[in-house]
């Protein structure tokens, strides 16, 4: 094999066979591909794309790079749920003490935040004590025992990912499709999964805004899930909005809690809701959606999935008192409120713009090595379409100084957009995508 062949063939728009994509990562995972060879071809990745054969050898050689979870013998469901990246998307804290208080167990390997967008894994580590560094075989013993873990990738599970991901990270070359999806799914599907759901993001603040590239990505995924054995269902979900109302680690998992609570604000729960019933669904195909609805709202409204959270939180670690008490979250020493700067409806409340905010906090990274400040953040409690009146409280800013105050106050005013007129409405959940087809569904 040799690479810079390799690389001049994707570059004029040719094909890898199997057995190339195969050596390839081998190599690169292995340290005996130099880093600067491998961003020239991913760069020509994100130009030329991958035919098919291509995706699935690259899938295929990621997965094999590391070793998967195994749950021989044990047949109850396994499902989870992943998202593309967003602003104040704490989904999957809720998901997974949920589907496993209905019976279905959730083995979740999560990320940290990227760019402008969250990552589940900060948001745990908000909770004092929690590890999010266990063993594949502490996971699974997790799983089998309170039906839900919430892991960070390690070395262990697609270790070829680990790597390519922080190369393409700083080399311009996170927007593919192909590499998303391989990315993506090569994690997946070594969770030995019965099912998958997938929150594909579309709108100003996802990976790739436009639609029609949500949809490729999404479809694009449920290929490579189905093909495995792995049932695969996609939401194209709104991201031109934070979701919910708080944007920040410890914010976001004391607004998970309100939702375990039975309360929270009506669009995290109608998606959570949403993404749930899929997942109930592809564990039990033969349950109907407005029953999978049911068992969990009556999850939610009795305390049960509460009670798994606060299991979850013990067996990792974690303090479970912040089940009832989230003031035992850290707190920011300073807060204050940005009000309306004029009479008017709130046209936009720009995602990537409250993101980057809360970088600048503190509160993500700017290189790999930071440090996150779980406290700071947001709680921006409009939403497009709103009618405002000038001086009335629209969201408050967390941060650890006044400083920081004062430069998320300025973030505030740019992110919160206020028009004469309201906006068009977006709806939350556009589509719905399956192995058979693309239904709308706002
Ligand atoms: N999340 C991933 O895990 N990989 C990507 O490439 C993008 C988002």
């Amino acid at each position: 094999m040799v690479i810079p062949r390799l690389i001049e063939r994707k570059r004029d728009g040719g094909a890898l066979a199997e057995a190339e994509w195969r050596e390839l990562v081998q190599a690169y995972t292995a340290g005996r591909v130099p880093d600067y060879q491998m961003a020239a071809l991913l760069m020509a990745v994100v130009f030329r794309g991958l035919e098919p054969p291509e995706l699935d050898a690259l899938t295929e050689a990621m997965l094999a790079s590391g070793d998967r979870f195994r749950f021989d013998g044990w047949t109850t469901p396994r499902v989870d749920k992943h998202a593309t990246g967003g602003v104040g998307d704490k989904t999957s804290l809720i998901l997974a003490p949920l589907l496993a208080a209905c019976g279905v167990a959730v083995p979740t390997m999560s990320g940290r935040g990227l760019g402008h967008t969250g990552g589940t894994l900060d948001k745990l580590e908000a909770i004092p004590g929690f590890r999010t560094r266990l063993t594949l075989r502490e996971a699974e013993a997790q799983v089998r025992a309170i039906g839900c873990v919430m892991l960070g990738q390690s070395d262990e599970i697609a270790p070829a990912d680990r790597k390519l991901y922080a190369l393409r990270d700083v080399t311009g070359t996170v927007e593919s499709v192909p590499l998303i999806s391989a990315s993506i799914m090569s994690k997946k599907l070594a969770e030995g999964l019965s099912g998958l759901v997938l929150d594909v993001k579309t709108g100003s603040g996802a990976f790739l805004p436009e639609p029609g590239r949500a949809l490729e990505l999404a479809r694009t995924m449920i290929g490579l899930g189905v093909a495995r054995g792995c049932p695969t269902v996609a939401l194209l979900t709104a991201m031109d909005r934070p979701l919910g109302h708080a944007c920040g680690n410890a914010l976001e998992v004391e607004e998970a809690l309100l939702l375990l609570h039975g309360e929270g604000p009506p669009d995290l729960r109608e998606l959570t809701l949403a993404l749930g019933v899929e997942m109930l669904r592809l564990a039990e195909p033969t349950v109907p959606a407005v029953d999978a609805r049911r068992r969990l709202e009556d999850a939610l409204g009795s305390g049960r999935a509460l009670e798994r959270f606060a299991r979850l939180v013990e067996a990792q670690g974690g303090n479970p008192a912040i089940a009832d008490d989230p003031g035992a979250l850290p707190q920011a020493a300073e807060v204050e409120l940005y009000e309306a700067p004029a009479d008017g409806f709130v046209a936009r409340v720009e995602p990537r713009t409250i993101g980057r905010a809360i970088v600048a906090l503190g509160g993500g990274r700017n290189r790999v090595e930071d440090e996150v400040d779980p406290a700071v953040g947001f709680v921006i409690t409009v939403k497009p379409g709103h009618e405002v009146r000038r001086g009335e409280p629209l969201a408050s800013v967390f941060a650890r100084d006044e400083a920081g105050a004062a430069e998320g106050l300025a973030a505030l005013g740019e992110a919160i957009v206020i028009s004469e007129a309201p906006p068009p409405a977006t709806a939350l959940i556009s589509h719905r995508v399956t192995a058979l087809g693309v239904e709308a569904v706002g």
